[in-house]
C-alpha cells in the first residue's frame, strides 16, 4: 500500500482546522462538513503536496486537471442538499476527491471520467478507500443510461450548456449542481437546477466560479 494512503494524527487535525475555515467561510450543512472531517484529501494528491493538502486550494492531479478547492467542493456539495440512499451521477470523477465526499454521506455515487489515464489513476487509489464509488470511462454529456434514473446530478467541469441527457436520466424534483459558463467566457456562474414534476426546471444562481472545461469524448491526453 501506498504510505501516501495512511491518515495520522497530523493529517485529521490539520483537516478539523479545514473544516473550521470553512464553517467560517459559510458553509453551514452539518452532514456536509462532516463528510469533508472524514475524508483524507491528502491520499488524492501526489505526495510532494501533503503538506498543503488541508490548505483551502485546488492543486494539478495531471492530465492538465485539477482537485477542486474544499470550499468549492462543499459548497457544491451543500447545494445537491444529498440525503443518505441516494443516487448521485457526478461528472468528472478527476481525483475522486468530490465522489468520496458524496459517499460519506451515505450517497450511491456514480462517476463519469473522459481522461482515460486519469480514470485508471484514481480508480486505483479508490479501490483502496474504504469509500463506494462505481467509476465509469466516458463521455458525461452521455450520463448513464444503464444507472439512470438520478437523483441528483453534480458537474465538476465548467459546461458549456445544460447537458440534455443529464436532465432526462433525473427523477422528478431531482437536483442538478452545475458550474455553466458565463456570457463573458470567463468562468462559470454556479446553477442549482430542480427538475419539477411537470419537467419544467427551476433554475437560481449562487455566484461566479472557475473550472476546468467540460469537454465532448474521451481523452487521451
Ligand atoms: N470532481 C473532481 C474535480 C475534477 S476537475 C475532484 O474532486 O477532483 C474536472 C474533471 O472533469 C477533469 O478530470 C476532467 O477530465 C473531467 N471532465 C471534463 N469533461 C468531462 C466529460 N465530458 N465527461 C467526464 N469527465 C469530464
Amino acid at each position: 500500500m501506498n504510505s501516501n494512503l495512511e491518515d495520522t494524527y497530523r493529517h485529521k487535525g490539520l483537516r478539523k482546522q479545514l473544516v473550521d475555515q470553512l464553517k467560517a467561510k459559510g458553509i453551514t450543512d452539518e452532514a456536509v462538513l462532516s463528510a469533508l472531517n472524514e475524508v483524507p484529501r491528502h491520499v488524492f494528491l501526489d505526495s510532494s503536496f501533503v503538506e498543503l493538502a488541508y490548505q483551502d486550494m485546488a492543486f494539478p492531479i495531471g492530465s492538465g486537471q485539477t482537485i477542486s478547492q474544499p470550499s468549492t467542493v462543499a459548497f457544491q456539495t451543500q447545494l445537491l442538499q444529498v440525503q443518505k440512499g441516494m443516487k448521485v451521477l457526478e461528472i468528472g470523477t478527476g481525483s475522486g476527491y468530490q465522489a468520496c465526499v458524496l459517499a460519506a454521506m451515505g450517497a450511491k455515487v456514480f462517476s463519469i471520467e473522459r481522461q482515460r489515464n486519469l480514470f485508471f489513476k484514481t480508480k486505483e487509489i479508490l479501490e483502496q478507500l474504504p469509500f463506494r464509488v462505481k467509476t465509469f470511462l466516458g463521455d458525461g454529456f452521455e450520463g448513464l443510461p444503464t444507472y439512470q434514473p438520478f437523483d441528483r446530478v453534480i458537474i465538476t467541469a465548467g459546461a458549456p450548456s445544460i447537458p440534455e441527457k443529464l436532465i432526462e436520466q433525473m427523477k422528478p424534483n431531482g437536483i442538478m449542481v452545475i458550474p455553466m459558463d458565463n456570457a463573458e467566457g470567463e468562468g462559470q456562474t454556479m446553477l442549482k437546477i430542480t427538475k419539477l414534476e411537470d419537467g419544467s426546471l427551476k433554475k437560481e444562481e449562487f455566484g461566479d466560479f472557475k473550472f476546468v472545461p467540460m469537454l465532448k469524448e474521451i481523452g487521451n491526453d
